[in-house]
């Protein structure tokens, strides 16, 4: 690629560059090198006269100075001026082997040499059949049958679609009701949302919705049945129980986030209650769908949530991780059981599908990406990382303002409270998260905070230096709320 240099643009210097607007209008030697295209300067006002970005307020958007990422290594980001950035949240929580990885540009490049798409409509391609049988060989025994989409939310909707129909071939039409976790996270889909449980995402559309049960989350920081964790002997157990004896006979399916749900603000689950799940489903005959579109690939320290307590789901909804954060892709998996209900004339098929469907490039970045795991040691070299991660963690308690630390693998959330002792949150009009986040990346790390909860979910791959960095810029930037403007207090 061309290097043009940037001889009108005004740079900004990395020190003032984040947070404050002032350009500096003077040429650096370090920006004149790194900024390749001539309209870097124009790239701002473009992004802001055309790009809707989700998630996003976009009133706040307009008065902040966007970070326009252009290229990336390993777990450093780096901007059109050059400047970088820990990539704290792993790209929205997909990125495992770190960015630019050799092994897995390569297995993209060779697949593109030999086609980059072709349908899965009436045609199979080879390394979508490779990965289902990868897939099958790495996940919980028994979910053999592989169905591929494009993204997590869709990896959920085929789940929910799959449960009903399955319901309704197997002679029980009236089983066609959900149920789901309060602060639970399942993608941005209608359905998705319909199964979501997160008031501020979830409420707004809920005329669009269907009628979904929410059960309590074991949120044990805030427990929504005031139990103490010590002594409540899994009390929401017990809770979600009656919800199942009461809605058993109408209900397809249960959804879950297991062990961690992540959305709802990095809620770590108690031992025992995902276990407890499963027996319960079992007994009141209602699927289990395990959302592990987030907790998959090694996150929370194993391949999947669901091994740490040996569950088989009857669904499992795969995305993020699968390729290691490089292509849109997803998996659903389920067992021959709720296959076979599929078989049989034309009005028993499974008419979903997206034009993408178990896409070539995907599925090779996938496999390079499983090899990675394989032959790299990838969980092996985890462990020593998570627990240098626990340690730097315990200190985190020490700050005003941290109320709770939540944490499994090398998956964080940070809870931040005006006070400790209460509990009491910020006025969310403080925005307090996202002035810590702010703060944090002035010096040099990216993160996006899920209201006052820092999320901290960094590429597997990331070095124990670059990780001790990483949480020590964090410590500083959540300190700096101690002598914080009196507004907040
Ligand atoms: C991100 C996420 C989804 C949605 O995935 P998208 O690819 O963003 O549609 C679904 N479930 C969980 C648990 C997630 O974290």
């Amino acid at each position: 690629m061309d290097w043009t240099y940037n001889s009108v643009a005004p740079c900004l210097l990395r020190e003032m560059g984040a947070t404050g607007l002032k350009p500096c209008g003077t040429l650096h030697r370090t920006c004149m090198k790194k900024t390749k295209t001539k309209d870097s300067h124009l790239l701002e006002e473009w992004d802001k006269a055309h790009l809707w970005h989700p998630f996003t307020q976009m009133k706040d958007f307009q008065a902040e100075k966007p970070i326009i990422i252009e290229e990336a290594e390993g777990v450093i980001l780096r901007d059109i001026y050059g400047s970088e950035y820990i990539d704290g949240v792993s790209s929205m929580w997909c990125n495992i082997h770190g960015h630019r990885n050799r092994h897995i540009d390569q297995a993209v490049k060779a697949q593109l040499d030999k086609v980059a798409h072709s349908t899965m409509l009436g045609l199979s391609n080879v390394p979508a059949i490779r990965l289902a049988k990868r897939l099958v060989e790495i996940t919980p025994k028994g979910l053999n049958k592989v169905f591929y989409s494009d993204n997590g939310s869709t990896a959920v909707e085929v789940a929910l679609k799959m449960s009903f129909q399955y319901w309704l071939q197997m002679g029980l039409p009236e089983k066609q009701r959900f149920i789901a976790l309060e602060h639970g996270y399942h993608g941005d889909t209608l359905g998705a949302v319909g199964v979501g449980g997160i008031k501020s995402f979830h409420e707004l559309h809920k005329p669009l919705l269907f009628n979904t049960a929410l059960a309590p989350s074991p949120h044990c920081y805030r427990c929504p049945l005031h139990k103490d964790k010590e002594t409540c002997k899994l009390a929401c157990l017990e809770k979600l129980e009656e919800i199942l004896k009461k809605n058993c006979r109408e209900t397809a399916a249960l959804i879950m986030e297991p062990l961690v749900q992540g959305a709802g603000g990095m809620i770590v689950h108690p031992p025992g209650f995902l276990k407890g799940v499963r027996e319960l489903c079992s007994k009141y005959d209602v699927l289990l769908i395990a959302d592990e579109v987030m907790t998959g690939f090694g996150r929370t320290g194993r391949m999947f949530a669901c091994e740490h307590e040996d569950v088989v789901p009857d669904i499992m909804c795969l995305s993020k991780g699968i390729n290691g954060g490089y292509m849109p892709l997803a998996a659903t998996l389920t067992t021959d059981k709720i296959y076979s209900a599929f078989l049989g004339d034309r009005g028993k098929t499974f008419y979903h599908g997206h034009t993408y469907t178990g896409h070539p490039l995907g599925c090779a970045a996938a496999l390079a990406s499983l090899d990675l795991f394989e032959n790299e040691g990838v969980l092996e070299k985890l462990q020593p990382k998570i627990r240098l991660f626990n340690e730097s963690l315990n200190r985190f308690h020490e700050l005003k303002h941290v109320g709770d630390i939540r944490h499994i693998g090398l998956i964080a959330g940070i809870e931040l409270v005006r006070d400790k002792k209460a509990k009491e949150e910020f006025h969310p009009g403080n925005r307090v998260g996202q002035e810590v986040v702010l703060e944090a990346r002035s010096r040099g790390v990216f993160l996006r905070p899920l209201g006052d909860v820092i999320v901290i979910m960094p590429p597997l791959s990331i070095t124990a230096d670059e990780l001790t960095r990483l949480l020590e810029i964090i410590y500083e930037s959540i300190r700096g709320l101690e002598s914080a403007r009196e507004q907040y207090f």
